[in-house]
């Protein structure tokens, strides 16, 4: 491949398929076009967004140069993808543990990161706005969903509840994985937006201990805690559309488990390009007799 037409504002283009969509400041861009223009052979190299010159890439040295600057930036953009985080999303009965579970996950391993929901519902004792959740007016959430604020929102109980989206995008770019502990429509709503992410749905051993938990908890009056089992028995009808069911018993193998399912989902062939393509042009090499 020796013939190159730059369509100018760093868009190189072959005639027979896209090599790399490049910024024109990058270094080994800038490098190539001078190469080609001291050595005669770029005609017209660069003029902006008029550009529309054809490089000829004659001698064997350039076009190596060429396929190296390639392959660095493929490689590099493989591995921004790569270096993402997983968007994972925890749901489960009320009381089934899924708070004590984030907290564990949280202080014993490093690479979670916990969005702070919006929600309507006022705090329990001992809640912190920010810190939960933060606590808005119906108003003020009704604001943020017309600002296209959420990556999900839903009510439950009476209550909206919400994802704000910043926090994620932030969070997943930096290479954390980040955690949502929300309930089962928001959950639908992710699956459908993120098809990578990672579902899974906490639940007790039996419905009894269920029970046993959100009476223990105290946080909730009696009424409550029956329409929070009424709505338990129409959750679990979700229970398949996620990933993994964990069973919350003994919480350290609890939080164990789901360390295991994010490192397997952090393997899945689509976040493994580049070892993929590492090994199959190693590979290749043996195909074609190297020893
Ligand atoms: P959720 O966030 O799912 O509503 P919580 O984390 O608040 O549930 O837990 C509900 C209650 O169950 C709490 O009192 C908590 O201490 C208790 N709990 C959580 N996990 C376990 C467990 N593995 N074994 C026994 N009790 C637990
Ligand atoms: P609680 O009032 O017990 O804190 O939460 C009630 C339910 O709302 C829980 O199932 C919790 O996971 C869910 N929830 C919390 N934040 C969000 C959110 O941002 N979006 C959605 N869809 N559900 C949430």
């Amino acid at each position: 491949m020796n013939r190159l037409i730059h369509v100018g504002f760093g868009n190189i283009v072959n005639t027979d398929k896209i090599i790399a969509i490049v910024s024109p400041e990058s270094a080994p861009i800038k490098r190539l076009v001078q190469k080609a223009k001291e050595t005669g052979l770029a005609i017209d190299a660069t003029q902006g967004r008029r550009t529309k010159s054809v490089l000829h890439f004659y001698p064997r040295r350039l076009r190596e140069e060429h396929r190296r600057c390639g392959r660095k930036m493929k490689k590099r953009t493989v591995k921004k993808m790569q270096n993402k985080g997983i968007l994972m999303v925890i749901s489960g009965f009320s009381g089934a543990g899924k708070g004590t579970l984030v907290k564990k996950l949280l202080s014993e391993y490093d690479n979670y990161a916990l969005s702070i929901s919006m929600t309507t519902r006022g705090p329990r004792e001992g809640e912190q706005d920010g810190r939960e959740y933060f606590f808005r007016t119906r108003e003020q959430f009704e604001e943020n969903i017309a600002k296209n604020g959420f990556i999900e929102y839903a009510q439950y109980c009476g209550n909206y509840y919400g994802t704000p989206k910043a926090y994620v995008e932030e969070q997943m770019q930096a290479g954390k994985d980040v955690i949502l502990e929300i309930e089962i429509q928001g959950a639908m709503k992710i699956k459908e937006q993120f098809p990578e992410s990672l579902l899974l749905f906490v639940t007790p051993p039996s419905a009894k201990e269920l029970q046993k938990r959100l009476v223990g908890r105290g946080t909730e009056t009696a009424d409550v805690i029956a329409q929070r089992l009424a709505r338990a028995y129409e959750e679990s009808e979700g229970m398949d559309a996620y990933d993994y069911i964990v069973v919350n018993d003994d919480l350290d193998e609890c939080a164990a488990a789901v360390q295991k399912y994010v490192e397997a989902a952090k393997n899945v062939p689509s976040r493994r390009v580049e070892f993929i393509t590492e090994i199959r042009e190693e590979l290749k090499g043996f195909a074609k007799g190297a020893k």
